[in-house]
């Protein structure tokens, strides 16, 4: 499931095509906000000090069922604590809750038990635009919107520099694409410019979040084959948003979960496993199932 790509795209079609990445991402909060109880805190605690390498995040015995299936759980006693600058894979098959963590990281539901702490505060303290600050996201399907590749880039942060945006740009491996375009950086993209690959999309979405900068970022990597140069880019631009800041991913490749230093194996709504891949291939439990079939193999040449 991908209901942050999805949201956003609806909203943008309904908004209008100049409509912001960053501005659709905060109506869609706010428009959340209307349709359930979740809002700012009247008085809302502010974040401790950015650490150099991103935020810690904790999941303190979770409990989540969606409104329309109360007695489903979708998350049971969910309870992790990662590290700042830690890189988190999530695995598990469809249905385990996933999509569902990342919806409550991003406060689109509040949990019926149990806590989720930025940095120690809990994020229902957290002024939402605090909390969305802190967060960027890599969607598993890229909007790209009605505009240029350089306003594309800068929807990660409205304001950034031109320079800024090429930074960014060559850190997410985009750059070279880009500049080979017909007109570089002011190449019109989107349903009437130029068509671009998965790859390049995921590229684009990744120049965002390295231009935001969050101290944590999700990324919904996506289900799709690459071929195998894309792939290589990706992975690469991947390992530059990673530094520096705490990265929860869910994962469908091989590459990524190798690469993490921790795999999370959920089922059920549980987490049912934990540990690298070496250490879970061993187990020869879930993971090991899962390891066998679903992940995206890539072989090169
Ligand atoms: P996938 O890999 O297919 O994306 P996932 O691990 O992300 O799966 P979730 O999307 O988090 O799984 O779903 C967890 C459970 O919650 C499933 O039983 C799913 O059917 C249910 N669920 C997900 N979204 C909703 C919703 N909006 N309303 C009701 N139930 C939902």
């Amino acid at each position: 499931a991908s209901i942050v790509a999805g949201a956003i795209g609806a909203l943008s079609e309904v908004m209008g095509e100049a409509q912001r990445a960053a501005g659709a991402t905060e109506r869609l909060l706010e428009l959340m906000a209307v349709q359930s109880d979740i809002s700012s805190p009247a008085a809302p605690l502010a974040l401790p000090a950015r650490a150099a390498n991103g935020a810690s995040l904790t999941l303190d015995r979770l409990q989540f069922s969606y409104p329309s299936r109360p007695d489903t759980h979708a998350l049971d006693q969910v309870s992790l604590d990662i590290a700042p600058g830690e890189t988190v894979a999530v695995v598990g098959p469809s249905g385990a809750g996933k999509t569902t963590l990342f919806q409550l990281f991003l406060r689109f539901y509040d949990p019926q038990g149990g806590q989720i702490r930025l940095d120690g505060v809990d994020i229902k303290q957290l002024d939402l635009h605090t909390l969305r600050d802190a967060i960027g996201i890599v969607p598993q399907d890229t909007v790209i919107f009605s505009n240029d590749a350089m306003e594309n880039i800068r929807y990660g942060r409205a304001g950034a520099t031109d320079a800024e945006v090429i930074a960014a740009a060559k850190m997410a491996a985009a750059h070279e694409f880009i500049e080979r375009l017909p007109n570089g950086y002011k190449s019109f993209l989107g349903e009437r410019g130029v068509r671009l690959s998965g790859g390049q999309r995921q590229r684009i979405a990744i120049a965002r979040a390295l231009l935001k900068n969050p101290p944590l970022l999700l990324l919904d990597e996506a289900t799709s084959a690459l071929d195998a140069e894309s792939e290589r880019l990706v992975q690469s631009a991947l390992e530059a948003a990673m530094v520096g800041r705490t990265t929860v991913i869910i994962a469908h490749r091989l590459a990524t979960v190798q690469r993490a230093d921790r795999i999370v194996v959920m089922e059920d709504g549980k987490i049912v496993e934990m540990g690298t891949h070496a250490q879970l291939v061993a187990m020869k439990g879930v993971y090991a199932n899962l390891a066998a079939l679903q992940f995206h193999h890539v072989h090169a040449g």
